[in-house]
């Protein structure tokens, strides 16, 4: 009995979370035209995990047309995305290990996609968001604001 009332307890305790906890999907997709199919992108203030999941909708290949998504401050973005210049596709062009980095994807290539999860205690309330491509030369043109609680 004591055993039983102990794993009660416990079990109770582990399951508290999931009660509360909301995963928000989104789905953005990039095109061979160099352009995401949305430029905001909006998070509800109850969302406690983000389910990620970027589309290529287009043909090419990685290396020629490759897209991931990069989330920064909007503070932190142009300079982020500078210095993925000089990176390579193996590290998504992004510099190593980069704190500005909140999340991102890995770089994909035509009829791809892929998915990431990431907590929203990465981010906060209010705060200013822009997510963008970092393939050189795509971020002038592949960026969007995205905005939580
Ligand atoms: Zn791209």
């Amino acid at each position: 009995m004591k055993l039983l009332s102990v794993c009660l307890t416990a079990c109770l305790l582990a399951a508290a979370p999931a009660a509360w906890a909301r995963t928000c999907a989104v789905t953005i997709a990039g095109n061979d035209q160099m352009k995401f199919d949305q430029s905001t992108i909006t998070l509800a203030p109850d969302c406690t995990e983000v389910s990620l999941t970027l589309k290529h909708t287009g043909k090419l290949a990685a290396n020629v047309m490759g897209h991931n998504w990069v989330l920064s401050k909007t503070a932190d973005f142009q300079a982020v995305a500078n210095a993925g210049i000089r990176a390579t596709i193996a590290d998504s062009y992004l510099p190593k290990n980069d704190a500005r980095v909140i999340v991102h994807t890995k770089v994909i290539g035509g009829g791809d996609s892929t998915t990431i999860k990431f907590p929203t205690s990465k981010l906060s309330k209010g705060g200013a968001y822009t997510f963008f491509c970092s393939f050189p030369g795509h971020w002038a043109m592949m960026k969007g604001t995205l905005s939580f609680g």
